[in-house]
């Protein structure tokens, strides 16, 4: 049964009993989906990698339903979010081809931030354009699963720039980082990344994107 916010019954007691379950303050199961329980559901979802709508769906389900299943110890894995100031970064969990994998994560700026090694290359890339007078602007780094099935929604909608399926984006591997053209070619962010942006490693690799670089150093 889907529960949202202001649902009542038998079922929210479920779902509020599940998330307790799941080491969640809900405060009193009280059969009332409140602010409490949106907020408990909504951190359920971030750490389970699921949309975070704060909608109780059958994915959502699903996973309140093994969660419980698991064997007592086995806590639920901290939510990471990237502390990407930290100055060697921070632990995250991305993706590469499908595959869920813990990265380290470096600032790049703007509240982004890359795979370490891609974020230094990165930031003295950042630091040779400016002394051109060049400004690189991140605007998309490193993506959480969450981020990136937000984007690959849009995109189906018809809502978005393309966007690849969650797990198989080269954001979530902490690889590529989206810096602000205009959307254009003839952009002096792009003009000065065409020339001198493989020296650092990277590489624009999406057709149509001027904004897409890679890194593959
Ligand atoms: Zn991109």
């Amino acid at each position: 049964m889907t529960l949202r916010i202001n649902s009542r019954g038998s079922q929210v007691v479920k779902l509020q009993k599940e998330l307790k379950a799941a080491g969640l303050a809900v405060g009193k199961a009280d059969g009332i989906f409140g602010a409490n329980t949106l907020k408990a559901l909504k951190t359920f979802q971030a750490r389970h990698h699921l949309a975070v709508d704060g909608v109780a769906g059958p994915n959502t389900w699903r996973a309140l339903l093994n969660d419980g299943k698991k064997p007592a110890g086995a806590a639920a894995p901290k939510k990471t979010t990237p502390v990407a100031s930290a100055p060697r970064g921070s632990l995250v969990s991305g993706y590469v081809n499908g595959v869920a994998k813990k990265i380290r994560v470096a600032s790049i700026g703007n509240g982004k931030a890359l795979r370490s090694d891609a974020a230094a290359k990165f930031n003295q890339m950042k630091a040779a354009a400016r002394r051109a007078g060049v400004t690189l602007t991140p605007v998309s780094g490193f993506r959480t699963m969450a981020q990136q099935r937000s984007l690959y929604a849009a995109y189906r909608a018809g809502r978005g720039n393309l966007a690849a399926r969650p797990g198989y984006s080269n954001h979530q591997g902490g690889r590529s980082v989206d810096v602000s053209t205009n959307g254009s070619y003839s952009s002096a962010a792009y003009k000065w990344l065409a020339r001198h942006g493989r020296a650092y490693g990277f590489v624009n690799d999406v057709r149509g994107e001027p904004w897409h670089w890679t890194f593959r150093g």
